[in-house]
């Protein structure tokens, strides 16, 4: 394919290897980075599937390349939500559901780039889940997120992720490490109490529930990723995502996994920090 400069090789060979084989991704989503990272990955993982030339995808030269260079590609559908609106619409949600079934225009595959999805409620998240289960062999999408804990567990499973470095990485604490190890351990014990000890040091603690809750989504997901062959991103705890996944099923880990994100989105809104503990011990 041809070299994109603003991107690692790393990043490019992620991306190639949804390609590899003449296959073609029927949802990425791409999460990290910047907003203008993210945008121009979408850009081109949407020319990749519209190119003409899946042997050397994207090419570059055929008309398909021209028009996605261009903006005019037929088959490249983007959905943002409205300016005035927080989130995403749900009738404009519920129409790329029903338009998914029209067969595309010029190329073989039509694409739809949703962006910043961490725009996107639950319910509309949802509504889209139904189209990414069964999506029509001519249809793709292309999802951009701020951070993948805004995609529910559900929409996650149905996509391979293309994941931008992190500038802004946070360094967690050795305490938070800690407690995530901990944590873990607990999922798998038939004591409750072990689950109240672990979560125990979060208690009132605004910055260390943050950083532990982040992490131990890591942690689910990776367990996630590896029930559908995928791999760990987070190295540090590969053991404990390993042992999750070997002794949970799937769909105990997607239902804790949203749990978990829910409650790192309550974060925002100031919540009972002695009860947050409470309810994460009660749904791990
Ligand atoms: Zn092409």
């Amino acid at each position: 394919m041809m070299k994109e400069k603003h991107f690692s090789d790393e990043i490019l060979n992620v991306l190639n290897s949804f390609f590899a084989d003449g296959r073609s991704p029927h949802a990425v989503l791409i999460d990290g980075g910047s907003q203008d990272e993210r945008q121009s990955l979408a850009k081109l993982t949407a020319k990749m599937i519209v190119c003409a030339n899946q042997d050397m995808t994207p090419c570059g030269m055929c008309e398909n390349c021209r028009k996605a260079d261009e903006d005019i590609h037929p088959d490249i559908i983007t959905v943002t939500k409205p300016d005035d609106k927080k989130f995403f619409v749900k009738s404009d949600v519920k129409k790329v559901v029903a338009d998914a079934y029209l067969t595309p225009n010029d190329s073989l595959k039509k694409v739809y780039v949703l962006s910043e999805i961490q725009q996107m409620n639950e319910e509309s998240q949802n509504l889209l889940l139904k189209i990414l289960e069964e999506p029509p062999v001519y249809t793709a999408f292309v999802l951009t997120s701020q951070n993948a804990n805004s995609v529910i567990g559900t929409v996650l499973s149905r996509v391979v992720r293309v994941r931008l470095g992190n500038s802004s990485a946070i360094e967690y604490s050795q305490k938070a490490i800690n407690i995530v190890a901990e944590l873990s351990a607990a999922v798998l014990s038939p004591y409750e109490f072990d689950k109240i000890q672990a979560t125990a040091p979060l208690d009132g603690n605004k910055k260390l529930t943050a950083e532990v809750l982040e992490l131990f989504i890591s942690v689910l997901r990776d367990a996630i990723a590896l029930k559908s062959g995928g791999k760990i991103l987070c190295d540090d705890f590969k053991a404990h995502s390993t042992e999750l996944s070997e002794k949970l099923t799937v769909k105990k880990l997607l239902d804790m996994y949203d749990a978990v994100c829910l409650l790192y989105r309550s974060l925002d809104n100031n919540p009972n920090y002695t009860l947050l503990s409470a309810v994460l011990c009660a749904r791990i």
